[in-house]
């Protein structure tokens, strides 16, 4: 098995899939067509020159689903040729991940188990015409979905991450001669008590590493000239929210702090969490720990994927991939045994 992955690893590093290269991204989803064959269904989708496939085995009702990515940041030419030292497979998007690709569809091909692999093209780029894309278009619903993306090794089991809130908090004053400044009122002085109090009570309340809400202040922006008292004064904040607190809520405390200064929300993305009580998920981890002989830990992530998308939706997911390194740099590896030993647990999954 390690060498039929390993072929196939190869000749999609081969061809330099970079997001956005549009005749690429169709070279490789050729290729794993011709590689799969005609014992499958597949359907094609493209948005704004990002193409996807969704394949299934014919015949085959999927409860299940694979999710990966073709393309892969950019890198030197020689980087696009695998090459291997002991167990590690060195290449652009060996890790990142079309070795973990390689791996889900030789499982597919041999297993033909009733699982759907979505393969899309713009994941790097934030998946906006292709998971996204995808899920707002089809109507399928897998029971569970499986996305072995990241580098942590598959017994790192990841269920969580943050979800973003970006909000504009306003302050509003009156404008004046600076040098008559008490016909002013100054809006820059209320945001910048404003962030000495938010200060206070948010932004310093955070622990490394832990599982909570985070408070940043990343942007702020008053006045229009040197000699004038500003009337409008705007602060940013990034914040990274859990399961455990609602947007209303973050948005009902930053507004006592602030008050009577304007809040709005600019972006919101949302977060993801998977119950690790969620029968399809035990049954992954014991698969894991039967295959690899290692316990699983379940963990998080501070930074957003593409299981956002599946949370949004209510679809449980879990993110745990194949061991590598150095992923988006020149040394980009992935253990093949890892490989191999998702190949094995993705057949002990579906036994
Ligand atoms: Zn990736």
């Amino acid at each position: 098995m390690q060498k039929e992955i390993l072929d196939l690893t190869k000749k999609l590093v081969a061809i330099a899939s970079v997001s956005g290269d549009e005749k690429r991204a169709d070279e490789v989803l050729s290729l794993v067509k011709k590689y799969l064959g005609s014992g499958f269904v597949y359907r094609e989708f493209k948005s704004a020159g990002f193409p996807s496939l969704l394949i299934k085995p014919k015949a085959v009702n999927p409860r299940f689903m694979l999710v990966g990515h073709i393309d892969v940041v950019p890198a030197s030419p020689e980087m696009f040729k695998l090459s291997q030292k002991g167990d590690k497979l060195f290449g652009r998007g060996a890790g990142d991940m079309k070795g973990a690709v390689a791996a889900s569809l030789v499982f597919l091909k041999k297993t033909k188990a009733p699982f759907w692999l979505l393969l899309t093209s713009d994941e790097e780029l934030g998946s906006e015409n292709g998971t996204k894309y995808f899920l707002q278009r089809v109507q399928i619903k897998p029971q569970f979905v499986i996305i072995p993306d990241g580098d942590g090794g598959l017994n790192k089991m990841i269920t969580r991450h943050k979800g973003v809130l970006v909000l504009k908090i306003t302050f509003h004053g009156k404008a004046a001669h600076s040098a008559y400044l008490w016909e002013g009122g100054n809006a820059l002085i209320k945001m910048g008590r404003a962030i000495v109090d938010l200060d206070k009570k948010l932004f310093s309340q955070y622990r490394k590493d832990a599982w909570h809400i985070t408070y940043a202040p990343t942007k702020a922006e008053s006045g229009d000239a040197l000699n004038k008292i500003p009337d409008c004064a705007s602060l940013y904040l990034n914040i990274r929210r859990t399961e455990k607190e609602s947007v209303s809520s973050i948005v009902r405390e930053i507004k006592k702090i602030v008050s009577p200064a304007k809040v709005e929300i600019l972006d919101e993305g949302g977060l993801f969490f998977t119950d690790p009580k969620n029968k399809y998920f035990q049954h992954l981890q014991k698969s894991t720990e039967e295959v690899t002989g290692r316990k699983c830990e379940i963990t998080f992530e501070h930074g957003a994927t593409d299981a956002r998308l599946f949370s949004e939706k209510k679809i449980p997911a879990v993110m745990a991939a194949p061991k590598g390194g150095k992923l988006h740099a020149p040394g980009e590896w992935v253990s093949l045994k890892s490989l191999e030993k998702l190949y094995q647990t993705l057949v002990d999954f579906t036994a």
